[in-house]
């Protein structure tokens, strides 16, 4: 997944520019033109541009800005920022998976180490967190072939169908 992102962000990168100074412009002549672009981008309040660079940029007002909006291509910024998100999606899904990794784990030690006829709660608890962990990764992944192996170890092979939906 994460290789199809970045060829399709060289793709991207083929595009177009993504600034063009426009001399008559007052925030593309300023020093600050970049700290701006990144607010415009982030969708900061034109107040909140202007509150912050007034005295840097005399006059600076939001005709100002809403022309200079015009000098950088936002659409390409924002295909950008979706695909930085995705990426950052991508990771999220990642760290999931590996702390379902990391429950279904543990409740297998744990059920390991105990006897189910003298601690049948606890038993019963674990068994249940550890098969929501299962299904969960098993939404999350789709295809994958670890959960059989898991249940027949909990229940033994004869039981494990009882399980499966
Ligand atoms: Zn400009």
């Amino acid at each position: 997944m994460l290789d199809k992102l970045d060829s399709d962000k060289v793709e991207l990168d083929k595009l177009d520019v993504q600034f063009i100074p426009n001399p008559r412009c007052k925030i593309c002549r300023s020093p600050y033109v970049h700290e701006i672009n990144q607010m415009l981008i982030e969708g900061r309040p034109y107040s909140e541009i202007i509150a912050k660079f007034k005295d840097k940029i005399p006059g600076l007002n939001k005709q100002n800005i809403s022309n200079h909006k015009k000098h950088f291509n936002f659409v390409r910024k924002g295909i950008e920022k979706y695909y930085e998100q995705l990426e950052q999606g991508a990771e999220k899904v990642v760290d999931s998976i590996k702390a379902l990794d990391e429950t279904i784990e543990r409740s297998l030690r744990f059920l390991r180490a105990i006897d189910p006829t003298q601690k049948p709660r606890a038993w019963e608890v674990t068994t249940r967190s550890l098969l929501g962990a299962i299904k969960l990764k098993h939404q999350i992944m789709g295809d994958y072939d670890e959960t059989e192996d898991i249940l027949k170890e909990i229940f033994g092979e004869e039981d494990s169908e009882e399980v499966e939906e």
